[in-house]
């Protein structure tokens, strides 16, 4: 089962067992902590008197009393030093001793706020590759759906590098449907302000769509000043391109294909993608059931594909991508640098208020 990001206050969540970012005595404190108290009553902190503390990177479970919640797992986060005091592995260790806790007590669906990314001083960027990392490893072996709790946007954050350079990319390759720019009516025009540091420029086609080649250089013209059409050299498995383009499959048959191919397990698949089951058994049982975009995506992503390769899939259930939607453009830069962590993808896309992947 997936892992989602959700903006939401914690206390007011409906699920199996939310976890208390809280301190070594776990009589109650500021942040998190001191919400999840007010909300469920005095009789928490009556059972917590009992618990006799709990030390940095465990975890105990209580009842969780007035909250919509079954249960509360208190854990104790590691406070900020600078990062070589072994934060990081008392974070993990947060992470994966609630998660057990959760499993042992039968909790199908846990909540966390970002363990000790407030008072206690984590990095947020830090804290949140910590959580969506020791999660995601506790879910390719279990079945649970996890939440990672975002309580206010601004307290939200992936890498300012990483922001600047999709955001840079969205600037660069977002196109407005409503706008037609007349230099460029003549689909084989070339101009070299285009270019980018790559020396891509952006080729507009008859339709607004753009697609990215390299710029023409001298050599690519043969020795009568013709131009030698150059075919974008396929840096990608051959094989797979092919099979993808002469497939007449359904989805689901392609899927296996593919899942065949990267000699992956179904299991590993799925969960990679961050697709629940259910959608996984629906795919592969019901003929009719066709696969949503953001789901044929996520496989992608898990599959590892290229951008080509992906559009390829994206196309046996006509599907495209556009260049006139923002998580279209992000799901293209994270194709084109092969990243396929979907979780930082996730990441992104929640932080560009764009829908998240596998949901
Ligand atoms: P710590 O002491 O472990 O740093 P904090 O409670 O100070 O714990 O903060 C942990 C995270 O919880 C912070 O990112 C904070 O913004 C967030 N947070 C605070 N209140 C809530 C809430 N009601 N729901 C979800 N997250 C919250």
């Amino acid at each position: 089962m997936p892992l989602y990001i959700i903006r939401q206050d914690i206390t007011k969540l409906e699920c199996d067992a939310i976890v208390n970012a809280a301190n070594n005595t776990l009589l109650g404190g500021g942040g998190v902590d001191g919400a999840i108290h007010k909300a469920a009553g005095a009789e928490l902190l009556e059972e917590c008197k009992r618990l006799g503390g709990c030390d940095t990177g465990e975890a105990k479970i209580t009842k969780a009393y007035n909250l919509p919640c079954k249960h509360v797992i208190h854990t104790v986060g590691p406070i900020w030093q600078g990062g070589e005091k072994g934060e990081k592995a008392l974070l993990e260790s947060c992470y994966k001793k609630s998660l057990s806790l959760a499993k042992e007590n039968g909790c199908e669906s846990v909540a966390f706020p970002l363990i000790s990314a407030g008072v206690y001083g984590y990095p947020k960027d830090k804290a949140l590759a910590v959580a969506a990392e020791s999660i995601s490893e506790f879910l390719f072996k279990n079945e649970m759906t996890v939440y990672i709790v975002v309580f206010d946007k601004a307290s939200y954050q992936i890498s300012e590098e990483l922001f600047d350079d999709v955001q840079e990319y969205i600037d660069d390759n977002y196109v407005d449907d409503n706008y037609v720019d007349d230099n460029y009516a003549d689909e084989n025009y070339v101009d070299d302000n285009y270019a980018d540091e790559n020396g891509y420029y952006l080729e507009r086609s008859g339709e607004v769509c753009c697609r990215r080649v390299p710029i023409f250089k001298e050599s690519d013209y043969d020795l009568f000043g013709c131009f030698e059409e150059k075919i974008e050299e396929p840096t990608e498995d051959l094989s797979l391109l092919d099979m993808l383009s002469k497939i007449d499959d359904n989805f689901a048959v392609t899927l296996l294909k593919l899942i065949d191919i990267k000699g992956m397990s179904d299991v590993e698949c799925y969960k990679k993608a961050n697709v629940s089951k259910q959608t996984w058994y629906k795919i592969m049982n019901e003929k009719e059931y066709k696969p949503s975009k953001n789901t044929v995506i996520s496989f992608a992503i898990a599959l590892e594909l290229s951008l080509e390769e992906a559009k390829r899939l994206l196309s046996t259930v006509g599907f495209t991508l556009s260049k006139s939607s923002k998580f279209d453009i992000i799901i293209e830069y994270f194709l084109l640098k092969e990243e396929y962590n979907i979780f930082i993808i996730n990441e992104t896309l929640f932080k560009f208020d764009q829908v998240c992947l596998g949901v």
